[in-house]
């Protein structure tokens, strides 16, 4: 006996986790009644213990589903709030506390809520009960209750009243029954008062022949019948004294030395049902009944959910299995091939492009420093340092001028940090390999995992950076001192330069472009650059940068025109040395003051091939080998606690299919349990300790 409540609570703490998705419901006893009807007194009577909040302004707001669990194991009695993780909460003045807060958290403005408080309490003196304490009928509404409280408390008590649902119906005896608001609620949704309990409170308030008369009343019959109790406790005697924890056994000895006094009203010839023990072994076997002539019902919905479930399963995900796990391993595997192919497509001849790129970029930069920028007739340099780029075509071949411009670029060149630039071009290349590669992968649906992989490449990298570009300066230093550049890398370097002189005039052209379309058009861009022309040759006056402008143009049209003025002369010079380049004089080694862009491009290919060799071994392939140990690490390391559940259910389409099997399981064991109860009051049941 007793056993079928407390599996089917656990059936149903179960089906809980399914979440709102189950149609599958279980019976509750809930308590309904008026305001200070002395609803909660009956409840903490029952439970033994005052947890539930009180004071004059106190209305209950959201409804309390109260398990109550029969535990011989626990040592003290404790509650636990499985919605907010808080568990073995010993002390019931703080449960108190926090329904208070809970009830209070609903808003003024929404007067009550039909999202319920859960709360289990566990105690070896308690029956399995499953009971739920809704917001009291009020009567008339207050002065600072908004109008329709009293309509929503009405509305929400109505969707609880319903079958399989057994109503606790809290009367006074102090108040006419004909007035019980509980009572009316009740007849309304089980007008042949099938399914309700009626609970007179207070009848200590009242004489025991009025008393005895209301618990035998004929005008509102119940199949259930009445129950008479006095919860509260007389103030406190020696007799009375309030044992903590035992609240129960106080008031059961409060009311039986009450109605033992009045044999002829309630004694047991009376016929009339008294105490709150009487109300607690009455609610346990009704459960229980209800609970047996729900079993057939709940096993057919639950089977029939299952086999919905299933079939979802199959036509969905083709049963196709999935974890959390699973699902993790293969989007690491999945990255690691991704990565795999990376590695296999990226090595010396990548880095060796990408740091010659960023080395022609110095190399542009040496050459305007050194050569191009220089005006071209700067008369108020003296010869022969006024030789200019348009000179360097006749220049005498043992000029010091030209030898020292080519030594010192070629040195700055060498000496500018390549080991750095050579480091950091690798790591941000290989960086933003990993970043496309990971927006490609799962990953790039879990924020937070794709940012532990991204980190764990730049701490790989970072780790080799700083010897690396140590590494790359030592062996670069030979050429600090003479980059000793042979015939054949000559002609490369002639070859290769055109191009990038070429990509240079492309780039000033496409700026001159963006220029003219600033202006409004190539003639008005023209127009200006004239103005700036002849104010170079002293042909106009320009007073330095006058904000108005000068020549009818304003001062923003003339920063453009100087700046076209610019692009257009190292357009100019690049043209110019374009065709050096190609000339038959720079083809060989010999005339190399003649052909700086050749030499320093030489330069920077050797500079970049050397620095390469040991970027791969010390950067690369270190990379290699240590990154997707890290990562596992790392993701173990984020995994933990939780994280992997987390991160798998930031997939939707996991959640999905997860969240499937998750209640198809649930539902495969609930189904399990259930049929476990059939054999069990079949009496089929293999031992007899499984009870
Ligand atoms: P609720 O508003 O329906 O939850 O009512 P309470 O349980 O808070 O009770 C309202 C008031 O009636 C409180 O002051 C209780 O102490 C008192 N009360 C409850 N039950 C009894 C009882 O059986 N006898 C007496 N004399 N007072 C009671």
């Amino acid at each position: 006996m007793m056993y079928l409540t407390k599996r089917m609570i656990e059936i149903r703490n179960l089906l809980q986790k399914i979440g709102q998705s189950s149609t599958v419901t279980l019976p509750s006893i809930v308590v309904i009644g008026s305001q200070s009807s002395g609803k909660s007194s009956v409840l903490e009577a029952i439970v033994g213990h005052e947890f539930l909040p009180k004071g004059s302004n106190m209305i209950t707001r959201r409804p309390i589903e109260l398990t109550l669990v029969n535990d011989p194991e626990a040592r003290v009695d404790y509650g636990e709030f499985p919605d907010l993780g808080l568990s073995r909460v010993t002390d019931f003045s703080l449960i108190q506390k926090t329904l208070t807060e809970l009830n209070q958290s609903v808003p003024e403005s929404q007067c009550v809520t039909d999202d319920p408080i859960r709360l289990t309490i566990h105690s070896p003196r308690i029956p399995d009960l499953s009971l739920i304490d809704l917001p009291g009928y009020i009567q008339v509404a207050g002065e600072n209750q908004p109008r329709e409280l009293k309509r929503k408390i009405s509305e929400l008590c109505d969707k609880y009243i319903r079958g399989p649902n057994i109503i606790l119906a809290i009367s006074a005896a102090d108040t006419d029954l004909a007035n019980s608001t509980a009572l009316q609620a009740s007849r309304r949704v089980d007008p042949r008062g099938e399914r309700t309990i009626g609970v007179i409170t207070k009848m200590d308030l009242v004489e025991p022949e009025k008393g005895a008369a209301i618990l035998n009343d004929r005008q509102y019959p119940l199949r259930l019948g009445y129950v008479g109790v006095i919860s509260k406790l007389p103030p406190q005697t020696g007799l009375f004294r309030r044992e903590t924890g035992n609240l129960l056994a106080s008031i059961s000895r409060n009311e039986k030395s009450f109605f033992n006094t009045h044999p002829s009203q309630f004694g047991p010839e009376s016929g009339v049902s008294t105490g709150t023990m009487t109300l607690r072994k009455k609610l346990l076997q009704i459960l229980e009944q209800q609970m047996s002539s729900k079993l057939q019902e709940t096993t057919d919905a639950i089977q029939r959910e299952l086999e919905e479930t299933t079939y979802q399963f199959k036509v969905q995900y083709n049963e196709q299995p999935m974890s959390a796990e699973a699902y993790l391993a293969a989007s690491l595997d999945d990255f690691k091939h991704q990565f795999h192919e990376f590695t296999a497509n990226f090595g010396r001849a990548q880095l060796n492009s990408l740091l010659k790129d960023a080395l022609d970029q110095k190399v542009l930069d040496q050459l305007a420093a050194r050569y191009w920028n220089r005006p071209i007739e700067d008369l108020s340099v003296a010869p022969p340092e006024r030789d200019s780029i348009a000179d360097l075509p006749n220049a005498d071949p043992n000029s010091p001028y030209w030898h020292r411009q080519l030594d010192t670029a070629s040195s700055a060149l060498t000496r500018l940090g390549v080991g750095r630039l050579a480091a950091t071009v690798a790591a941000s290349a290989v960086q933003s390999n990993i970043d496309k590669l990971l927006n490609k992968s799962a990953f790039a649906k879990h924020p937070s995992a794709r940012k532990v992989i991204s980190e764990a490449a730049s701490t790989v990298l970072a780790d080799r950076s700083y010897a690396t570009s140590d590494g790359i300066e030592i062996s670069l230093k030979p050429y600090k001192f003479d980059p000793d550049i042979q015939p054949n890398e000559w002609a490369k370097g002639r070859e290769h330069v055109v191009g990038v002189l070429q990509g240079e005039l492309d780039q000033c052209q496409a700026a001159m472009k963006s220029l003219e379309n600033s202006v409004g058009g190539k003639r008005k861009l023209k127009e200006v650059m004239s103005f700036v022309d002849k104010a170079r040759k002293g042909e106009v006056i320009v007073e330095g940068d006058h904000p108005s402008g000068a020549g009818g143009f304003s001062a923003a049209l003339l920063a453009r025109g100087r700046e076209a003025v610019f692009l257009r002369d190292r357009a100019d010079i690049i043209n110019m040395r374009i065709m050096a380049a190609k000339s038959r004089k720079c083809k060989s080694l010999e005339n190399k003051y003649y052909c700086p862009e050749v030499f320093l491009d030489a330069v920077a290919t050797k500079l970049a091939q050397t620095a390469v060799l040991f970027l791969n071994v010390e950067m690369l392939n270190d990379f290699y080998v240590r990154f997707p140990r890290e990562v596992e690490a790392k993701l173990h390391e984020h995994m933990s606690a939780g994280g992997l559940e987390r991160f798998a259910r930031e997939d939707p389409k996991v959640r999905r299919h997860l969240d499937l099997i998750h209640r198809k399981e649930l539902l495969e064991l609930v189904l399990a349990k259930i049929e476990d109860l059939h054999r069990f009051g079949a009496g089929t049941s293999g031992g007899s300790g499984g009870a």
